[in-house]
């Protein structure tokens, strides 16, 4: 950790689902999306999501970033199986909270079934099985700032279209004149593979998956939380062309993140073989993590 970036571990959510379950809330049909714009009554209405914000964009720095990727870039945490991995997530479920009794498994498992129903390909049923595995972060230690939130680009200026903007006044890289112009330290439609993004769970996820699944699942791993560019268009200046084709996959998922949370509750016993199926045609039997 550099000298200059105090890890803050305050934890303001009571539960990294809080996010989700924001976000959500945010995209839900036809609501205002003016009420999430106006800084004021937004930090009002939800302080432990501002608190969040406000930790998020403050400590996603250029330097965080790199040294983060540096820490888990090298799958150096063990040897371990998807189940291992969707059942470690599931210790993080606080089951005193009533507001999430669907656990970590259940969110993934109706993510993918819901996928699986409208009869996409196999990879992405599966794809979308793991999309929140990268959650075990908050396992290793990390605060739920450096775990979840709409992600984006760091080292270059920050869109306003990212939720909470405002905070980002408190980000040591405001200070920083190289990260603050339109394309910072990146050239103009670079591609995002060379774009640092914020760090959590979607990157680390992407990381662990990447070589055994088709390049669309990247994508949709990796770009996930992304709602600045998938929802509201921002940063295309950054994307390269076959981002923007590739991009067509992380918006078809979306809905499957966001909307399958209120479906049936998944009978885990009863899939478990289809997904031992599906998991056995795309992976070895552990990966690193
Ligand atoms: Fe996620
Ligand atoms: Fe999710």
């Amino acid at each position: 950790m550099s000298a200059t970036q105090p890890l803050n571990q305050e934890q303001p959510l009571k539960h990294v689902e809080e996010w989700d379950d924001y976000v959500a809330g945010r995209y839900q049909e036809g609501r205002e999306q003016k009420e999430f714009r106006n800084f004021e009554s937004a930090a009002e209405a939800n302080p432990g999501i501002a608190r969040f914000y406000r930790l998020n964009h403050t400590g996603q720095t250029v330097d965080f970033v790199l040294e983060k990727e540096k820490q888990y870039g090298a799958l150096a945490r063990g040897k371990h199986s998807l189940w291992e991995a969707a059942d470690y997530l599931n210790t993080l479920v606080d089951d005193s909270d009533p507001d999430t009794d669907l656990s970590q498994i259940e969110h993934l498992l109706q993510t993918s079934e819901a996928i699986r129903k409208d009869g996409h390909p196999r990879w992405m049923v599966l794809a979308g099985f793991l999309h929140d595995l990268g959650k075990v972060l908050c396992l290793y230690g990390e605060p739920q700032w450096a775990v979840v939130g709409d992600t984006f680009p760091v080292g270059c200026a920050w869109s306003d279209q990212i939720v909470f903007h405002d905070y980002f006044a408190e980000n040591p890289d405001a200070k920083v004149p190289e990260y603050q112009t339109l394309y910072g330290m990146y050239e103009p439609h670079c591609g995002l593979d060379k774009v640092h993004m914020s760090w959590g769970h979607d990157e680390y996820i992407y990381r662990v998956a990447r070589n055994y699944l088709p390049e669309p699942a990247h994508y949709m791993l990796r770009y996930h939380s992304f709602y600045p560019a998938h929802r509201h268009g921002a940063y295309r200046h950054l994307m390269s062309p076959h981002d923007e084709e590739m991009f067509a996959w992380v918006e078809k998922f979306n809905p499957y993140d966001l909307y399958s949370k209120g479906s049936a509750k998944p009978n885990l016993k009863e899939l478990r073989p289809y997904y031992e199926d599906l998991m056995a045609e795309f992976f070895p039997s552990e990966i690193d993590w």
